[in-house]
């Protein structure tokens, strides 16, 4: 249903995972007008919006939308198109296996689309092929969580980053990719200024603008860098013993590999490209302070080494019994709008459901919850080894929903020749032309943003309803139901049966807490009370954190209850809120594991062929490859072509200047940019954006240049360590 014409709709962002609430005014549904801004009431922003968020009216009109299903390029209709689908998918089962078909999914779909298509792919096909671009994203935050608490569980809250006296940010240029919160933490440092800012970050960016110290480390050495604090923070004698003896385990392992990687605080320095005198200085602040939250993004999860950075980092925390509490604890900032609602129904090819594993039990209970046919045992294959997978011919039917892996990925030259070898590509998206749909043989629209319904959770747990602005456009669907429809087809109807987003919402929320012990230990992520919740009860769903405990059902449940959940929630201080100020930790024991981290060599260094290392991030108004944000000529301003940002000493060492156009070159392939010669740059080291694609710019795209470079645990791509050579053009 959508709502009606000039009344405010309360819905969510498209884009990052600050999940900023927005309050939208449909001016005229014909033309796709609306008004957004920022609503007052949302706990993530309170009423702000950064600039690519109050753009959104500007990226909803019909240009470039995907109307009709196609195949081979050919307009058809809903069942011509599913059918075609179908009859491919079984006979690719038939011959090859379950295994042979694979689903690549996206943080941009909402929490009911991942959790039908995951369904699906698990329970009912039985493989679990099912990965999504939030590989790419912070899949190394979720497993080094897991291996610390035993649950890929945030402890902290955004309220921490204000009421921290001292706010590590690791990685992250919060300024451009989380802007809101970094709106949030300036306007308190204003208000307090000796609260201090230190940021590690080998570049200097906008976040840069209010640090009280910038720590520009060599890339790759972050876990060096947490080894010598937790070692300090020994020395110092500034270790919680009783938090550490009563809720952990594992730290004196933790502490000989932190000792055994380096020698010296002045060796230890150097390595990490750093005056010893700032280490220290760092080193002190987190020791005495309290209130500290260490916050990190992309800088430590897109990394080969992303899982033993968060750990190096969780370690410290542990130690000082600084987690859980207002202000002090390790808080993850998600890149995309959806990554935590998709790890919540098992998104990802490692995970099951609602927070369950593919452990024998697990695998069990899910089947009886589902009473599904064909349960996956094991896990299945990962975003970049799922492509391999198809390069090699052992997948050989791939659905790709609504993202773009042939720009985001790396080593993009070998995922082109994987989608041109695969026998069948099936896109849904609501952008007709990407790069990855020119490789579909059957395309599918997708209901973008603005069309859509359902709901989706931001980096502090907290879950908001996103709401349809407009009717469906053309023969646009949601996700959901063009899942529903094939599993349909492949005789599954009656597991499939949804008539909205609400029914699979509930089905959602009851498998949370389905089987669960009342006597033991409850499931992390629990929001069993919304399985009651009516349809008028979901779709007046204010933001909400889980864990949801059963007194967010007021009164009695005959029908004389409501869900408190339909009541706005302004603050998020309560200490339920928070997790681990008591351990309590997820794992068998209830004890948080220190892990030992210690400090492993780049696979891919720098060398005589390729000398500079290339990292690759965001700009401040585009959003990924652009499909949406390319439509505003305001955002499209702020950059408008690819570059290569490259320290003067490198500029002048290859004979280039500011503007020049040079070469970069990688093994994986080459693109020609205009120079920016910037100081903010280390030496020896240049930075590209990653939102240009093939189409935008041929010659000016990162994907192709980057190593397929994976970290061992989470399988997360290095994005950020690419050896590469350049040459004037
Ligand atoms: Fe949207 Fe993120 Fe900007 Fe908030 S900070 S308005 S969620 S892009």
């Amino acid at each position: 249903a959508v709502n009606q014409l000039t009344k405010d709709i309360n819905t969510t962002c498209a884009y990052c995972g600050v999940g900023c609430g927005i309050s939208a005014k449909v001016v005229d549904p014909e033309l796709h007008l609306v008004e957004i801004k920022g609503r007052e009431d949302h706990p993530a922003n309170y009423g702000r919006l950064c600039s690519k968020g109050s753009a959104l009216g500007e990226t909803v009109s019909l240009d470039g939308r995907l109307l009709y299903p196609k195949v081979h390029g050919r307009q058809v209709v809903w069942s011509e198109a599913l059918d075609e689908l179908v009859s491919r998918l079984q006979e690719t089962i038939e011959h090859y296996g379950p295994d042979s078909v694979a689903v690549y999914g996206s943080g941009q779909l909402l929490t009911e689309d991942y959790y039908v298509a995951n369904k699906l792919m698990k329970g009912f096909i039985g493989s679990a092929n099912m990965d999504t671009n939030s590989r790419l994203c912070m899949a190394s935050t979720v497993a080094g969580q897991k291996r610390a608490f035993g649950s890929d569980t945030v402890p902290n809250t955004y309220q921490d980053l204000e009421l921290a006296n001292l706010l590590v940010l690791v990685g992250s240029n919060t300024a451009w990719c989380h802007p809101v919160l970094f709106q949030r933490i300036r306007a308190m440092k204003e208000q307090r200024p000796d609260m201090k800012v230190v940021v590690v970050d080998p570049r200097r960016t906008e976040t840069c603008d209010i640090a009280d110290l910038h720590l520009a480390i060599k890339p790759g050495s972050d876990v060096l860098l947490f080894n010598g604090l937790l070692s300090w923070l020994t020395d110092q004698d500034a270790l919680d013993q009783t938090y550490i003896d009563k809720y952990c385990q594992g730290f004196d392992q933790a502490l000989e590999a932190a000792r055994t990687s380096f020698s010296d605080m002045q060796q230890l320095a150097d390595v990490c490209g750093v005056e010893e005198q700032a280490l220290v200085q760092f080193y002190h602040w987190f020791c005495k302070t309290e209130k500290t939250v260490t916050a990190w993004s992309q800088g430590v999860n897109q990394s080969a080494a992303g899982t033993d950075k968060v750990n190096a980092m969780i370690n410290c925390h542990l130690a000082t019994g600084r987690i859980g509490t207002p202000g002090s604890g390790p808080l993850s900032l998600t890149g995309q709008p959806n990554a935590m609602g998709g790890r919540e129904v098992g998104g990802l090819a490692n995970q099951l459901a609602a927070h369950m594993e593919f452990t024998p039990e697990d695998v069990a209970r899910v089947g009886r919850f589902w009473q599904a046919p064909n349960m996956a045992k094991f896990s299945g294959k990962t975003a970049v080894d799922l492509f391999k997978s198809i390069d090699r011919g052992e997948v050989r039917f791939v659905w790709i929903m609504g993202t773009n892996p042939v720009v985001s990925l790396p080593d993009s030259n070998r995922v082109i020749k994987a989608l041109k070898k695969c026998q069948t590509v099936v896109v849904s998206d609501c952008i007709e032309h990407t790069d990855t749909a020119e490789f579909a043989d059957i395309l599918l629209p997708a209901a973008p943003w603005s069309e859509k319904d359902g709901t989706v959770t931001n980096s502090e747990r907290r879950i908001s309803r996103q709401r349809a602005l407009f009717p469906l456009a053309g023969e646009a669907r949601p996700d959901w139901w063009i899942i529903s429809e094939v599993a349909g087809r492949l005789g599954f109807a009656e597991a499939f049966n949804y008539s909205g987003s609400a029914d699979i919402f509930r089905e959602h929320a009851a498998l949370s807490g389905y089987e669960n012990n009342p006597k033991g230990k409850i499931r992390d992520f629990n929001i069993a009370p919304l399985a009651r919740a009516t349809d008028s009860e979901y779709d007046a769903l204010e933001p909400f954190q889980w864990p949801l405990s059963e007194d967010a059902v007021e009164g009695d449940i005959d029908g004389s209850r409501s869900l408190s959940v339909t009541k706005p929630v302004m603050s998020n201080t309560e200490s339920k809120a928070r997790f681990f100020k008591k351990g309590g930790f997820f794992t068998q024991n209830g004890r948080a594991n220190f892990i030992a981290t210690p400090v492993q060599s780049p696979l891919n260094k720098p060398g005589k062929s390729y000398p500079l290392l290339l990292n690759t991030g965001r700009v401040r108004d585009h959003w990924h490859t652009m499909t949406r944000t390319g439509f505003s000529a305001r955002l499209n301003q702020h950059t408008d072509e690819p570059f290569l940002a490259m320290h003067p000493d490198d500029a002048e060492r290859y004979r280039l200047s500011d503007q020049a156009l040079c070469q970069i070159s990688s093994e994986f392939g080459k693109a020609v940019v205009r120079v920016q010669v910037s100081d903010a740059q280390r030496s020896g080291e240049v930075f590209m954006p990653m939102h240009w694609t093939r189409q935008h710019s041929e010659s000016g795209f990162s994907g192709v240049l980057v190593n397929p470079v994976l970290d061992p645990v989470s399988k997360q791509p290095d994005l950020k360590f690419t050896p590469v050579a350049v040459e004037p053009y």
